[in-house]
């Protein structure tokens, strides 16, 4: 379970907007207590690709934001990532750079009036994609 502060999903979403009509990407940190996450801070990053279909987050960045992390006690917990057109849903690309089953891998879906965001954990080796419960707390 993702227990995800509501101010974190209102940052997603805002710069999930902003890079339409590309998808927008980042990372989310916090700390863990057995099968709970609990996330406290976001990472909104450049999607390198600048693609409405892909995204990766450079290295530069990726260290940037976990040498953050440490220096805040936090660890990291998943990324997101938005799908402008499309589902909530993985796609086989998703699931294929999936490099961690111990991550959570969140996507907003912006193809409706109301953004949707949903968690999954991902096993690419078994090619089994799970989706997570995300409570949302104040
Ligand atoms: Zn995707």
């Amino acid at each position: 379970m993702l227990i995800l502060p509501r101010d974190i999903l209102e940052k997603i979403i805002t710069h999930s907007r902003g890079a339409l009509p590309n998808e927008a990407c980042g990372l989310i940190a916090g700390h863990a207590d057995g099968g709970v996450k609990k996330c406290e801070a976001v990472y909104l990053l450049k999607n390198a690709d600048e693609s409405p279909e892909h995204f990766s987050i450079s290295s530069e960045e990726q260290f940037s934001a976990v040498a953050d992390m440490r220096k805040h006690g936090f660890m990291l917990l998943g990324n997101f990532h938005s799908h402008p057109t499309t589902p909530p849903r993985p796609s086989e690309e998703d699931i294929r750079l999936a490099f961690d089953c111990s991550l959570s891998y969140m996507i907003l879906s912006l193809s409706e009036a109301e953004p949707v965001l949903k968690s999954f954990i991902i096993d690419k080796n078994e090619h089994s994609v799970i989706e997570e419960t995300v409570e949302y707390t104040l």
